[in-house]
């Protein structure tokens, strides 16, 4: 048995237009060679109108109570499909997380799938029905109603693909697919055809809003090919799959861009061994993500600046954690929100040399000045003047011909 999944997000279920359109690609699906499982999210728009709601009536509203309220979008939007399906004659039910059942673990809000129990949907596949699974929610082992984080469906349609061996998983949305950089900012933007799940990991995590970047790391452990395309038109996508089924031409694949990160410096820190350990022990106790990170040595030897980004959401908690810490002794906090980081991204860097100096010597042309630089494997990051963004991104694009 041939099994497909395919997952339709908020905006291609939007309107009840847009379902009936969501069923005729369902059912087209149907009638080739594959079984098809389908996941949905929750009509455009509706799970932040319940989170709004949620926080209108507690400024901290129970997590558990959270989940019941925010996982009810997504009961709605399956009904909806599996209705329609009914209406044009095919045999379709829905199913709740709790009914299949789809077990969770970890914090309410952000659970983790761990088992799918499959024998009630395979029975209902057998029996040529199209079973219509809500995504974004699962259960405790407490019985609990649990969801998977917001943009969660994707992690619900990843897993589902795992534990059903399906051939691939077909991620409906409302672009056309993963972009060399965001299209609406760089009109030569092009699409990319196919892109190893290490580059999307990248590329989700730092700004191409495409994915939830928790289902691509599902999908990379699991090897599970994913298409992503759009549900308004009938074109090819792009393929997340592993690095050794890509033939690549380009040394960079795709250049992402993060706005809301911010610039924190520690001026005049007194030089001895542990200060940079002692400094970050809180902020990692307290879940703040440090990423990029320099130091420089003073003149004297005996102080250090230590410059790190935040992201600015957590610049407050920061603060606080900084001006408290006993065991740190500087002389003064700089906190700098005008900064945006652009990071290119491509395997092909790993075997060529001289990447790093490019990229620089791009920037350097238009005057572009690099505040903390940052490199893994496959990406090269900077942190720049905000107002830089666009005029660094649109260099950086030409300079390694994503244009073509
Ligand atoms: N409806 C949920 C959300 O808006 C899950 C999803 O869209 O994937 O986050
Ligand atoms: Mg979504």
């Amino acid at each position: 048995m041939k099994i497909i999944v395919l997952k339709f997000g908020g905006t291609s279920v939007g309107t009840v237009e847009r379902i009936k359109n969501v069923a005729r690609i369902i059912s087209k699906y149907s009638k080739q060679k594959y079984k098809v499982i389908v996941v949905s999210s929750a009509m455009g728009g509706v799970t932040n109108d319940l989170i709004k709601k949620s926080k209108l009536l507690s400024n901290d509203f129970s997590l558990s109570e959270y989940d019941v309220l925010v996982s009810s979008g997504e009961q709605m939007s399956c009904a909806l499909i599996a209705g329609r399906l009914n209406h044009m004659g095919y045999k379709s039910q829905s199913w709740m997380g709790w009914q299949i059942p789809i077990l969770t673990e970890g914090r309410h809000g952000s659970s983790r799938i761990i088992q799918i129990y499959k024998k009630k949907i395979m029975d209902f596949l057998k029996s040529g029905g199209i079973p219509i699974i809500s995504g974004f929610q699962g259960i405790s082992l407490d019985k609990r109603i649990t969801t998977l984080g917001r943009g969660g469906s994707d992690a619900s349609a990843i897993m589902l693909a795992k534990f059903f061996k399906a051939e691939k998983c077909i991620i409906f949305t409302d672009v056309e697919g993963v972009y060399t950089t965001d299209p609406n900012m760089i009109k030569s933007a092009k699409k990319i055809s196919s892109i190893s799940y290490e580059e999307m990991l990248e590329m989700a995590s730092l700004g191409a809003k495409v994915m939830q970047p928790i289902s691509i790391q599902d999908a990379r452990l699991n090897r599970i090919d994913i298409d992503v395309k759009s549900s308004f038109k009938n074109k090819a996508g792009t393929l997340i799959t592993k690095r050794k089924n890509i033939s690549r031409n380009k040394i960079i694949t795709g250049i992402s861009f993060t706005k809301n990160d911010a610039k924190v410096t520690l001026v005049g820190v007194k030089d001895k061994p542990g200060v940079a350990a002692s400094i970050f022990k809180p902020l990692s106790q307290n879940y703040i993500n440090v990423d990029m990170v320099v130091q420089n040595i003073s003149a004297n030897g005996r102080e250090t600046d230590l410059t790190f980004t935040i992201k600015s959401e957590d610049i407050k908690k920061t603060k606080k954690l900084i001006k408290n810490n006993r065991n740190i002794d500087f002389r003064n906090l700089l906190i700098n929100k005008n900064v945006s980081k652009i990071s290119i991204i491509g395997v092909g860097m790993i075997t060529t040399p001289g990447v790093t100096f490019r990229m620089f010597q791009a920037l350097a042309k238009k005057n572009i000045n690099i505040q903390v630089i940052s490199t893994s494997e496959i990406k090269i990051s900077v942190l720049i003047n905000k107002e830089n963004t666009n005029k660094a991104v649109s260099v950086l694009h030409k300079e390694f011909k994503l244009y073509n």
